[in-house]
């Protein structure tokens, strides 16, 4: 047995790159198991950095702090995607970095991706590469408009997408993304957009949580349900397929696969994160043990542990529009006993930033949207 499949124990020290919300969910859950967690990002006073034992503040291309951070932890995991290949290969020389920088190098950049579920047989939406505007024109014959084009790195939450409902908009698509490599897709019209958060060991366990059921506004997710309330058989295909995405990329940690649902039943692979998910906030109050906990025990190489969940949960994000009109009333959402309010610590309430969420247990699924939608809007109600 080489050294890297041990088990790290509690009591030692995580590495964690990037120092947002997910970052902070991922310390607080290996705090609780005793561990103790190192974050390394360019910002200080960050939502991981205020509950770390240690914040490291230094741009991810500065590979002689890299290299530092790494030395001091017993494993490196990350909170977003775009890390830096060489930041990862910094670490590597000194810890392991799970889920690998193989699995980064595939999901941060949209062609790769889909050209990689492709390769392995599973449904994507229909797309095409584009690098120059010709190629856009050309493209919009096979994937006919509506269609969206997206830079093919670095983009989320909607930023870097620009919609085309007709062919002459391909000029104007093309010149505001300010890119040489694009990925055109079909516009899907569906009935429902789903994600399966899933987590796999070392040895190949696996475990997930879903499908969760998710609603947008402004390509911002703004609402997530569990149960999503679909026929068995679709539950089971859209696990299935997330599975087979772990298993093929060989994920030691956790990757949510995000679904679109047509109007006649087929699941679409929209796109994948390698990393817990914020449709996935709601596992920490709904189940037995959450994403981050599932996290945290992988890249441990410990047990996965029971992903149940004992009851319905809906989750609301808190994005800074609800500071808009003043302090939140924070009193209001919490005088209703089945919410539970998470906040991430950041300072600026700007709009569209994710400041926090609520997540409320029901009796059904329905019941627990309604409450927390209903203590959401009691944040901003003048009383
Ligand atoms: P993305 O960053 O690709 O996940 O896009 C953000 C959101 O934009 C998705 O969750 C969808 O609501 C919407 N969207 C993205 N791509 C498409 C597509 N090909 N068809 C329809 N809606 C899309």
């Amino acid at each position: 047995m080489s050294a890297r499949s041990n088990p790290i124990l509690p009591g030692a020290t995580l590495g964690v790159l990037g120092s947002g919300q997910l970052g902070r969910m991922f310390a607080i859950a290996a705090r609780r198991l005793g561990y103790r967690v190192h974050v390394l990002s360019p910002d200080d006073d960050t939502p991981t950095g205020q509950v770390a034992d240690v914040e490291v503040k230094a741009p991810y291309d500065d590979l002689d702090q890299v290299a530092a951070f790494a030395r001091n932890v017993s494993v490196v995991t990350f909170e977003f995607e775009n890390v830096p290949a060489a930041t990862t290969e910094a670490c590597e020389r000194f810890a392991p970095v799970r889920p690998a920088g193989s699995v980064l190098h595939t999901t941060q950049h949209r062609l790769r991706e889909k050209s990689f579920l492709r390769s392995i047989g599973l449904p994507t939406t229909p797309f095409h590469a584009v690098h120059t505007l010709e190629e856009l024109v050309r493209a919009l014959d096979t994937i006919r408009a509506p269609a969206v084009l997206k830079t093919a790195a670095w983009g989320y939450d909607g930023k870097g997408q620009a919609k085309i409902l007709h062919p002459d908009d391909a000029p104007r698509a093309w010149d505001s993304l300010k890119t040489d490599e694009a990925i055109l897709e079909g516009f899907v019209d569906f009935e429902s957009e789903l994600s399966v958060v899933a987590a796999r060991g070392l040895n190949g366990d696996f475990v997930s949580y879903g499908p969760i059921g998710n609603t947008h506004a402004n390509h911002i997710l703004d609402v997530s349900v569990c149960p999503a309330g679909l026929p068995p058989k679709l539950n089971e295909e859209a696990i299935v397929m997330a599975r087979a995405v772990l298993e093929a990329l060989d994920v030691v940690g956790v990757l949510c696969v995000e679904f679109f649902l047509t109007r006649d039943g087929r699941l679409l692979i929209n796109e994948l994160a390698p990393r817990p998910h914020n449709s996935g906030h709601l596992t920490i109050d709904a189940c037995v043990s959450c994403q981050f906990e599932q996290l945290v025990r992988a890249v441990c190489g410990l047990p996965l542990g029971s992903p149940r969940q004992h009851s319905p949960a809906a989750m609301a994000n808190l994005l800074g529009d609800v500071w808009q009109h003043g302090a939140p009333r924070w009193d209001a959402a919490l005088a209703m006993s089945d919410v539970k309010l998470h906040l991430y610590g950041k300072q600026a309430p700007r709009p569209g930033r994710k400041m926090g969420h609520l997540t409320a247990l029901g009796e059904s699924a329905d019941g627990a949207v309604q409450t927390a939608v209903e203590a959401r809007d009691r944040l901003s109600r003048v009383p």
